[in-house]
């Protein structure tokens, strides 16, 4: 993992020990908030841009907002390294027609 994705998550545990274990939005990186629901449920927002989820148990609702987020600093690595190797093809590629061309 690089040294980038790695700062990241840092800053993610960091947000999250600031709010009460709840980790920023996974949309937008807003602040979240616990509230109460609408129907006697939980409900975890975000502050920016209100992005929501809700559960009957308070626990629940908190991991299902958690959960969602440690997946983004690793898919953006990931469409990094896809994207520079896309680009490192679309490089080569004339020389790709060059030799298939030549025979
Ligand atoms: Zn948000």
């Amino acid at each position: 993992m690089s040294e980038q994705a790695m700062n990241q998550i840092q800053a993610y545990r960091q947000a999250a020990e600031a709010k009460n274990g709840l980790l920023p939005c996974p949309f937008c990186g807003g602040g979240a908030e616990l509230g109460d629901g609408r129907f006697h449920d939980w409900k975890v927002n975000c502050e920016k841009c209100w992005a929501e989820i809700t559960h009957v148990d308070h626990d629940t609702v908190i991991k299902l907002w958690n959960t969602r987020t440690p997946a983004i600093p690793a898919l953006c690595e990931a469409l990094e390294y896809a994207l520079r190797f896309k680009g490192t093809l679309c490089d080569i590629q004339p020389e790709i027609d060059k030799i298939l061309e030549a025979g």
